[in-house]
């Protein structure tokens, strides 16, 4: 039985000291928990959380992004060797603000996910329908199509991967998928992995959409979650604490 995992997006979130606060409550209140947790932090902060979080093994460091490119002229990119230099475990990949702000197309977050796993990263590929697209009853496809394009570009390395299912209706929004919407997506990602590569055991999908402290247990056990992304609730130490706590004892 694979460990949850539950890993925070703090998104364009944070301060120096606001940063001590949140990681430093959620470090000592996350002793004895059995999960497996990351912090995904803002890039300029990368360096602060890297040496908090040294000389323990609970909570992994985290990347928002990471550049398509190796090298190079790129203003303002941050390339996954970079991040390897400060010990960035994983690294969210096609979020869906990074595909409706900054235009990310499937190909682009393929690529991404490619330069992350070359740096020994592993990327969290975020897929997940807009509320037009499930009104539509074009869900399965959109999210198909957009891991589809991960598999093609990674082939066989793609049991390296996690997958979080990101309904982009429920980020930050307070709506959440029900358990039941969220396992039938899950299950549709499964079984696309397990046509990929027979080592799709390994490879873990997230649920993520205001996923909170009084919702994480239902959603967490079911079948096919196997564990949170969590944008908004990782901005509170208990609540994020709370969410561990859901993935420490949920099967
Ligand atoms: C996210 O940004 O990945 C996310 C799931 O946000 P929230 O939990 O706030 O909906």
């Amino acid at each position: 039985m694979k460990k949850k995992l539950i890993a925070g997006n703090w998104k364009m979130n944070g301060s120096l000291s606001a940063n001590v606060s949140l990681l430093q409550a959620v470090l000592d209140g996350s002793k004895g928990l059995n999960c497996k947790a990351a912090v995904c932090v803002p890039a300029a902060y990368l360096a602060q959380a890297q040496s908090m979080l040294s000389g323990q093994s609970l909570i992994a460091l985290g990347s928002q992004d990471v550049s398509a490119q190796e090298v190079g002229a790129y203003t303002g990119e941050i390339s996954a060797s970079m991040l390897k230099d400060f010990a960035v475990h994983y690294a969210i990949v096609g979020h869906s603000e990074r595909r409706q702000y900054h235009a990310e197309s499937d190909a682009i977050v393929a690529l991404k996910a490619q330069r992350a796993l070359s740096a020994g990263i592993t990327p969290i590929v975020c897929v997940g329908e807009t509320l037009a697209e499930r009104q539509a009853g074009q869900t399965e496809e959109v999210v198909k199509r957009q891991l589809a394009a991960v598999i093609h570009t990674n082939g066989h390395c793609i049991s390296e991967i996690v997958v979080a299912y990101e309904p982009v209706w429920a980020i930050g929004t307070g709506l959440t998928a029900t358990p039941e919407q969220a396992q039938e997506v899950h299950a549709v990602l499964r079984s696309q992995l397990k046509a990929a590569t027979s080592h799709s055991d390994r490879i873990s999908i997230l649920y993520g959409g205001s996923m909170n402290a009084a919702n994480a247990s239902q959603l967490l056990a079911q079948t096919d979650i196997d564990g949170g992304l969590i944008g908004g609730a990782a901005l509170k130490a208990m609540d994020f604490l709370a969410i561990m706590a859901a993935g420490s004892t949920t099967p």
